[in-house]
């Protein structure tokens, strides 16, 4: 199933609302009070509980149509975004980084979450603000120590996350998080697609065009360190929190990698498409004086 948070096109106070889908067409209203990081809470990782969810869905009687809703970020209050980097290996190579030994993680926050749609502000002294697109898988129970063996009992699902980058502040500070964590720079969605539907996270073809033309084209059997890998190693020191988004990193194709170059612009347009999760849209604009 899919579970999406929005609001309503004609509704004047924007109450968020979550809301599941079995086909990603027809959109029932599943809660009104609290947030997606709640309802995943709740559920703890139950399957009964989650069945019993996607039943309610199933039953229900439509209630709007994508054209009736505004998609927000599926999550837009998580404990943690923790960012994978360099986790393709041609992409470590367009870089002209090393490979890693072990992951490079980076934070973002709260402020960076858009929904699919939504439009990345490019602040006023960013010159070279980049795309990424990154499978992102979240978070369903309380994790600490977790055994690789077991790591995939604690993913929720999946969703899209574009790493908007700044990379004329990424590169030249000797921390990435400045030039990563900008209001904005993290488009996500369109919506969580549970674990259930997704057989194996690492057999998924994704792609990213850039106003119509395809710039990064790979396979999430490319990534280096893995899924249950990536949630086993994190929660070594860290204790993931049923809704953290981690964003396992983006492929070759970027376009500080291109020659020439490729920066994004006022009035650029992106899409990002993984297989069996969705399509995320995501336009740019200047940031107004
Ligand atoms: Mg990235």
């Amino acid at each position: 199933m899919k579970l999406i948070q929005f609001t309503l096109k004609d509704d004047l106070e924007q109450t968020l609302r979550i809301g599941g889908s079995v086909d990603g067409i027809a959109f029932c209203e599943l809660e009104s009070k609290g947030t997606m990081r709640d309802l995943i809470r709740r559920l703890d990782g139950s399957q009964a509980a989650l069945e019993g969810l996607e039943a309610r869905i199933r039953g229900a009687e439509a209630s709007y149509t994508r054209e009736q809703i505004r998609l927000l970020s599926p999550l837009t209050d998580p404990d943690k975004i923790i960012c994978i980097g360099l986790n393709y290996a041609d992409h470590v190579k367009e870089s002209k980084m090393q490979t890693p030994k072990v992951p490079v993680l980076f934070p973002k926050y709260r402020n960076s979450l858009i929904g699919d749609g939504d439009a990345v502000v490019i602040p006023r002294d960013v010159q070279q603000c980049d795309y990424e697109a990154e499978l992102a898988f979240i978070v369903g129970r309380t994790a600490k120590h977790v055994p690789i063996e077991e790591a995939m009992n604690y993913v929720f699902g999946y969703t899209i996350v574009n790493d908007v980058s700044a990379r004329d502040i990424q590169l030249n500070e000797p921390q990435w998080t400045r030039g990563k964590a900008i209001d904005t720079f993290a488009p996500t969605g369109p919506w969580i697609v549970t674990a259930d539907e997704i057989s194996d996270p690492h057999r998924l073809d994704i792609s990213l065009k850039l106003n119509g033309e395809v710039m990064q084209s790979s396979n999430t059997k490319e990534l280096i360190f893995n899924v249950p890998y990536l949630l086993s190693f994190l929660s070594k020191t860290i204790t993931l929190q049923p809704g953290d988004i981690i964003s396992t990193g983006t492929p070759f194709g970027v376009g500080m990698g291109r020659n020439p170059q490729v920066w994004l612009k006022d009035g650029d347009v992106t899409e990002i498409e993984i297989a069996n999760i969705g399509l995320l849209s995501t336009t740019y604009e200047a940031e107004k004086e």
